[in-house]
């Protein structure tokens, strides 16, 4: 830990109030050396405190940078986070419930990309969980994006899991490399669905074949844009992913099947999205907003065009200027519900 510097004191129950604080603080005192003390974890959240995924995050960090920890541990409020210097090399995290791999990988991604060489990492837990980035998105719209930026993520689907049963693993390869060309996606872009999938393990094709019909009529959609991926050694579970190529993004969005859910609303509600996605005319949507203000910031300079920043995109902003010296601006584009967001270094660094 870089000595000469204060711990920095995070309250978790600012802006969103959510985990994503606790993730991005994880991470960034690992890549910056710089101790940390959150306080109020997840206060917005109706079962605050440290859950099962948060826990081990806290943990895979910990490891990945040789940290000394206090309050680590199932429901607690606050964290202290002392981190050493983060090691490349083979991790294996095991969630233990159905909480997200992806969520997890978030927060040892940015040390991994800056550490010295290559990493493997294997994390268990679930792959498709409502309120996190479905596996498909980690792979086809973020690690596009990071390649940009600070290296390369290739990323590999063992097993879906699905909440609540879990039991999914997924394998990340992190290459480091020199900063890439950056990110300036500041043009208007006409968007269109590339394809809609229905991911159904251990449930009726009937699941499928409604909610394939739903997005056929809500999109207008194609017989051969429309695909099932059956899976018996998983489940129960199911997902909706939509791909939409949105310049030199490919974006997904999701909806997960859910206990006493039809699946016809699991379908219009993903369809709405889109549809609200591609009429804004944006490369970037609105999860991938917030989870590319990371990378950004590590290189010091980016910019895109997305829809109006969330609660999430704030609140990151704010977090990660605790502990980089980079300003984040909001500026909505007059009259198209475009937003223009710029990642700048900042004056006095
Ligand atoms: P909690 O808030 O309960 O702690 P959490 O740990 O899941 O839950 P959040 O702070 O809500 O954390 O952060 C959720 C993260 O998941 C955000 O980075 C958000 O962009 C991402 N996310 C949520 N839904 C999707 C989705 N459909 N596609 C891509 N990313 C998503």
């Amino acid at each position: 830990m870089n000595e000469s510097q204060p711990l920095a004191h995070l309250d978790g129950s600012q802006g969103e109030g959510g985990g994503q604080i606790l993730r991005t603080a994880l991470a960034l005192a690992a890549v910056t050396g710089r101790g940390v003390r959150i306080e109020n974890i997840r206060a917005q959240r109706k079962n605050p405190g440290l859950a099962r995924q948060h826990l081990c995050a806290v943990q895979a960090v910990a490891q990945v940078c040789r940290a000394r920890v206090q309050g680590a541990r199932l429901r607690s409020r606050w964290l202290e986070f002392i981190p050493g210097k983060p090691q490349a090399g083979e991790y294996r995290f095991d969630i233990g419930t159905a909480g997200s791999t992806t969520l997890v990988l978030q927060s040892v991604l940015p040390p991994l990309l800056l550490a010295a060489g290559a990493s493997r990492v294997e994390i268990s837990g679930g792959t498709h969980n409502p309120m996190a980035p479905p596996f498909e998105f980690l792979k086809e719209t973020f690690a596009p994006a990071l390649a940009r930026t600070l290296g390369r993520l290739d990323l590999e689907l063992l097993r879906p899991g699905f909440y609540p049963a879990g039991g999914g693993r997924i394998r990340a390869l992190i290459r480091p490399s020199s900063p890439g060309p950056g990110i300036d996606w500041t043009e208007p872009v006409e968007a269109r669905v590339l394809r809609a999938e229905v991911l159904l393990a251990r449930l009726p094709q009937h699941v499928a074949t409604r909610e394939l019909a739903v997005l056929r009529r809500m999109l207008d959609l194609h017989q051969e844009q429309l695909h099932v991926l059956q899976r018996q050694d998983t489940g129960p579970g199911n997902a909706v992913l939509v791909h939409v190529q949105a310049g030199p993004v490919q974006e997904v969005f999701a909806g997960f099947g859910q206990r006493g859910k039809p699946a016809e609303q699991v379908a219009e509600e993903v369809a709405e999205q889109v549809r609200a996605f591609v009429e804004a005319g944006v490369p970037v949507g609105p999860y991938l907003a917030d989870q590319l203000l990371v990378p950004l910031a590590l290189l010091g300079r980016g910019a895109f065009l997305t829809t109006r920043p969330t609660l999430h995109t704030r609140t990151n902003a704010e977090v990660i200027r605790r502990f980089l010296p980079v300003e984040f601006t909001f500026q909505e584009q007059p009259a198209s519900g475009r937003w223009k967001v710029e990642v700048t270094a900042s004056r006095e660094a």
